[in-house]
C-alpha cells in the first residue's frame, strides 16, 4: 500500500507520531501537511522537529512563513503558507534556496504555494474525528514509499 493511517487520541499521540515519523525522514525530503485549522499540523511538526533533536519551542511560522532549524545532523525548514497572498512572494523570499539544499522541508498549506514549491515525497492529511484526529500519510515518490513501508512494519 502507498498509504498509512492511524487514529490519534490526543495531542501527545500526535507529537509521538511525529517523533516516530522523524526516524524515517531523510535529508532533502519534502512533506506536505494538509488539514483544516487546528487539525494538528503544527503539533505533528513539533514532534518531528523535536524528535530530530531540537530542544526549544516549535512555534507556528504563521507570520514569518518559514522557521529554520539548524540541528546537528540536519536542517529543517518548517513552512506555514496560510497567510501567503500571492505565491509569487515565495520568489522574493528566495524559496529556491530553501529547496536546493539537503534540508528537510515541512510545509503547512502547500496549496497556497502551488507552482512555486517542489512536489512532495509524502502527503500528510490531518483530519478531525470528533475531539480526536486521524492521520493519513500517502507516498508521492520512492522516498515517500520507503517511509510508508517503515511505518507499516
Ligand atoms: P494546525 O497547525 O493544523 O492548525 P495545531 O497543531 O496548531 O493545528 O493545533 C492543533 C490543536 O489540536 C491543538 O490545540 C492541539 O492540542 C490539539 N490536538 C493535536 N492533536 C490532537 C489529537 N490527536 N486529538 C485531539 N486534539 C489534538
Ligand atoms: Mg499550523
Amino acid at each position: 500500500s502507498n498509504t498509512f493511517s492511524q487514529h490519534l487520541a490526543d495531542e501527545a499521540q500526535t507529537v509521538a507520531m511525529g517523533t516516530r515519523l522523524c526516524k524515517y525522514i531523510k535529508e532533502g525530503a519534502v512533506l506536505f501537511l494538509h488539514g483544516d485549522l487546528g487539525a494538528g499540523k503544527t503539533t505533528l511538526s513539533r514532534g518531528i522537529v523535536q524528535g530530530m533533536g531540537h530542544t526549544g519551542k516549535v512555534k507556528s511560522p504563521t507570520y514569518t512563513l518559514v522557521e529554520p532549524y539548524d540541528l546537528d545532523d540536519v536542517s529543517i525548514y518548517h513552512f506555514d503558507l496560510y497567510r501567503l497572498g500571492d505565491p509569487e512572494e515565495l520568489e522574493y523570499m528566495g524559496i529556491r534556496d530553501y529547496f536546493s539544499t539537503n534540508a528537510i522541508c515541512i510545509i503547512e498549506w502547500p496549496e497556497k504555494g502551488h507552482g512555486f514549491i517542489p512536489n512532495s515525497d509524502l502527503d500528510v492529511d490531518m483530519a478531525y474525528d470528533g475531539q480526536q484526529r486521524i492521520i493519513t500519510l500517502s507516498a508521492n515518490s520512492e522516498r515517500g514509499q520507503i517511509i510508508i513501508n517503515q511505518l507499516g512494519q
